[in-house]
């Protein structure tokens, strides 16, 4: 009997996972499809426009890097979803090219690079939201729970959260060294390859102990993670300052990305 049971168990089991893999299958091959006819489709001349307003590096990207970009941009808008939150009456068309624009940044620079697939959602708020923080806090032994105004946040279960009030910040004051969409989509790129993780290592034990650090955000010190979002900011907003105090890491960057953004910037 139990030996009937485990062999139905198995039957089923194997239906099962051939049923999920050929619906998975299917569901590539859709999506396959449908990236195709994006790529096909002319770059909509309104979103270039906004691309143009809200996106300063947008007109001085190489054009082969700008189409790589604008293919990307169709895929993200086709794919994911915006939702307005926190009283935003709606994430509307200028608002979610604005973030896509900036985001597919990270993947321009290599063909067929894949949309960010751990983001299914993009979250906007109006201003700054809160969001929960727990910290274990060892001097009394209990993990504290509180909440923490954010401008920005990436979940590994698939979102990214935004505060709009950010996101226009970051474009008005281009190369400052911020930029909350560039930092929140750096959480959901894994940085691996080359020298790349052991120049990062080495970067982060440096701005631990670096009092005098002028190009990196000290927010980067925290942990890896915040160390690469904030390099990521860095390369993108301030390359040639960047490259200037950190060619190392500069390099590493360049060649993760297959992207020298010093070349784009206005001497
Ligand atoms: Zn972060």
């Amino acid at each position: 009997m139990m030996g009937a049971l485990a062999w139905g168990g198995g039957i089923f089991l194997a239906a099962a996972g051939a049923w999920l893999g050929w619906r998975w299958g299917q569901r590539n091959r859709r999506r396959k499809r449908a990236r195709a006819r994006f790529h096909a489709a002319a770059f909509p001349r309104a979103w270039a426009a906004v691309l143009r307003r809200r996106m300063p590096v947008y007109p001085r990207l190489p054009e082969e890097i700008r189409q790589r970009l604008e293919a990307q941009v169709k895929v993200f808008l086709a794919e994911k979803t915006f939702t307005a939150c926190g009283g935003l009456p709606k994430v509307d068309d200028a608002m979610a090219v604005t973030i896509a624009g900036h985001a597919c940044l990270l993947l321009a620079g290599r063909e067929g690079a894949d949309c960010f697939p751990t983001v299914q959602s993009v979250l906007v708020y109006p201003g700054v939201f809160s969001s929960e923080m727990r910290t274990y806090d060892h001097t009394i032994g209990w993990e504290v729970v509180g909440t923490v105004a954010r401008e920005g946040e990436a979940s590994p279960a698939g979102s990214v959260v935004l505060a709009w009030c950010a996101v226009l910040q970051t474009n008005a004051l281009a190369g400052n060294g911020h930029n909350v969409v560039l930092h929140e989509f750096a959480h959901h790129v894994r940085p691996g390859g080359g020298n790349l993780p052991a120049v990062l290592a080495e970067g982060l034990r440096a701005l631990r102990t670096n009092e005098n650090e002028a190009v990196i955000d000290r927010y980067g010190a925290q942990n890896a993670e915040e160390f690469w979002a904030v390099s990521v900011e860095a390369f993108f907003e301030m390359p040639r300052r960047l490259r200037e105090a950190h060619p190392e890491l500069y390099r590493a960057l360049e060649e993760f990305f297959a992207l020298d953004p010093a070349a784009w910037e206005r001497v």
